[in-house]
């Protein structure tokens, strides 16, 4: 039977759920413990709760209605998606193969806290080592972050660079990088360089030679998993029709991902429309 995955377990990726459970269909919820409700104190504005309900009760009751109608569950972060005949979405150590995709992350709220990120962007700066990993072939890389999702970032360009360094600025990994990884966890100042990026200037002075900086802050946001695998993507939001379809077929994207109105209500509709188009989708393989 065609599968469908599901990345993020708010209510977008749960209101598509349901829809394609309740049609009969194999789906499959990757997603790690988090997303805005779980931020959102006391909801008020949405329909159906006369006293208001705080945003951890109302994640978990999604999670529930979905788990009732046999969804199945992943806890973990999406670190990689690409396409090989089917999609391969890499979570918890594993690829998982799927049909088709629904990208369901949320807004990513956080910017990396590093001055000149945003000066170098094309220029060294780059959010994708499975895409632009080649340009930086035998060059000295850093991977800012800390986690899985930089561990995933490292990987990609052991192979290609003359060597990787992560920045964690200032964390403690939480993961536990390849020998031949450097890790700096000194925080950084500022990215520096003339018309490319040259080096991570660190806040005890040392000036760490780089021409790449990928950037793997925190976890896989929407738009950088959706840019691995070449949908479009543009302000920290995925580009979709209104079918919620991006760019590449199979690959549809809903909620806050995809920017405009950033409230639950809107999160459920474009879930539930995702759910309905997959089923289509799923069906007319
Ligand atoms: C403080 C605050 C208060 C709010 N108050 C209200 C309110 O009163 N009313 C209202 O309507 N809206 C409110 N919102 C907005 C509302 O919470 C969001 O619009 C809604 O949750 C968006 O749903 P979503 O499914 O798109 O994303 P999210 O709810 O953010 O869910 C995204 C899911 O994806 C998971 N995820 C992310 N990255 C990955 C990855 N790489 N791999 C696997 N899983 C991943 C997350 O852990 C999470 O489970 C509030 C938001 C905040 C931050």
């Amino acid at each position: 039977m065609p599968k469908a995955i599901i990345i993020g377990a708010g209510p977008a990726g749960i209101s598509a759920a349901l829809y394609i459970k309740r049609a009969g269909m194999d789906v499959t919820v990757i997603s790690s413990k988090g997303g805005a409700l779980l931020k959102a104190e006391h909801i008020e504005n949405y329909y159906g709760f006369p006293e208001g309900i705080s945003g951890a009760q109302l994640y978990e009751n999604g999670i529930m209605s979905a788990k009732r109608l046999n969804a199945d569950f992943v806890e973990g972060e999406a670190v990689s998606l690409s396409y090989d005949g089917k999609f391969l979405v890499r979570a918890a150590g594993r690829e998982y193969p799927a049909d088709a995709v629904l990208l369901a992350t949320g807004a990513s709220r956080l910017a990396p806290p590093v001055s000149g990120i945003s000066e170098f962007e094309g220029r060294g700066v780059s959010y994708c080592a499975v895409c632009d990993g080649f340009f930086f072939r035998s060059k000295a890389v850093g991977v800012l972050g800390s986690g899985e999702y930089a561990l995933n970032e490292a990987n990609e360009l052991l192979p290609l660079a003359a060597s990787v360094t992560v920045f964690t600025n200032g964390e403690q990994p939480a993961v536990k990088f390849p020998a031949e990884v450097g890790v700096v966890t000194e925080k950084i100042k500022c990215l520096g360089g003339d018309d490319i990026l040259r080096f991570a200037e660190l806040e005890n002075g040392e000036k760490v030679g780089i021409n790449g900086m990928f950037i793997a802050y925190k976890t896989a946001g929407s738009t950088a998993l959706a840019r691995k695998i070449g949908a479009a993507a543009d302000s920290g939001r995925i580009k979709v029709n209104e079918n919620m379809q991006t760019s590449v077929k199979g690959l549809y994207a809903a909620g806050d991902c995809t920017g405009g109105l950033l409230q639950i209500s809107k999160a459920v509709y474009e879930g539930a429309k995702a759910g309905t188009e997959i089923i289509k989708y799923l069906k007319n393989l």
